[in-house]
């Protein structure tokens, strides 16, 4: 499949109408059919002041999972009971993926499909994730670490009627993504809302700040876009969206 084509592809999925595009924040024409051509804002490899700081707590609260292998951060994962969602949870959902995939996709937290299935992204949001991957050549089927993503959550555990993660919750789970990270050694993670956002980049501004520049995590690049379910929901920011994953394609390519 061409690029273009995939472009296209994706602006559909993401509901972006090729014929009408948002003016302020258009799209760009598929003939302008390279990512570095299509971003808005310029990469910056400078850490992004007050965002690239590890998240508060990690190596005081549970050092021992920063020296984990993939089987046992799984089992440790599988076994978590640092905090009352692993009583209301029906499983742990660790992430899908290649072990040193280029691109590694951060979420919110397992909903209920996830919490039910194990796997992060099967619901609506997810079927859009998966458009969004594949516009750009990417999936989560199985396929070489530059085009196989990993894809995980912030959370491995669903919050009770899908309530906002609360914060003593993400310090608790943030070094099984911490170690997550590690070991996939990714190119650029993509922080899909601002859960995501705000924990990886120890950070409070809001996701419209954090947006179209490059932070970093521990070194790796990361930058931030709308999560999934609100794209479902928010036709004017999917070109926005697409901005974004263009600025990720260009900071992978550069990598
Ligand atoms: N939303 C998320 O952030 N993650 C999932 O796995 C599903 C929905």
């Amino acid at each position: 499949m061409r690029w273009s084509e995939r472009q296209r592809e994706m602006l559909q999925a993401m509901g972006v109408r090729l014929f009408q595009p948002p003016t302020a924040l258009a799209p760009p024409p598929p003939e302008m059919a390279t990512p570095n051509v299509l971003v808005r804002s310029r990469p910056s490899t400078a850490p992004a002041e007050a965002s690239n700081l590890p998240p508060a707590g990690i190596a005081s609260l549970r050092p021992e999972i920063a020296s984990l292998d993939w089987p046992s951060l799984r089992a440790a994962v599988a076994a978590c009971q640092a905090c009352a969602l692993g009583q209301s949870r029906e499983q742990t959902v660790f992430g899908v993926g290649h072990p040193r995939a280029h691109w590694m996709i951060v979420g919110e937290a397992p909903g209920e499909q996830e919490d039910r299935q194990g796997e992060p992204f099967v619901g609506p949001a997810g079927q859009l994730l998966d458009n969004m991957l594949r516009a750009l050549g990417l999936t989560r089927d199985e396929a070489p670490p530059e085009r196989q993503v990993f894809i995980t959550n912030t959370l491995k555990c669903r919050p009770p009627r899908n309530r906002n993660p609360d914060p003593a919750e993400t310090a608790q789970c943030a070094p099984f993504l911490e170690r997550q990270i590690a070991l996939v050694q990714p190119r650029l993670i993509l922080a899909m809302g601002r859960f995501a956002a705000q924990a990886l980049l120890a950070s409070d501004e809001p996701l419209g700040r954090l947006r179209g520049r490059v932070h970093r995590y521990r070194g790796v690049p990361v930058v931030v876009t709308y999560h999934p379910a609100y794209l479902l929901r928010t036709l004017a920011d999917k070109a926005r969206a697409w901005e974004d994953l263009c600025l990720a394609a260009t900071v992978v390519e550069g990598g």
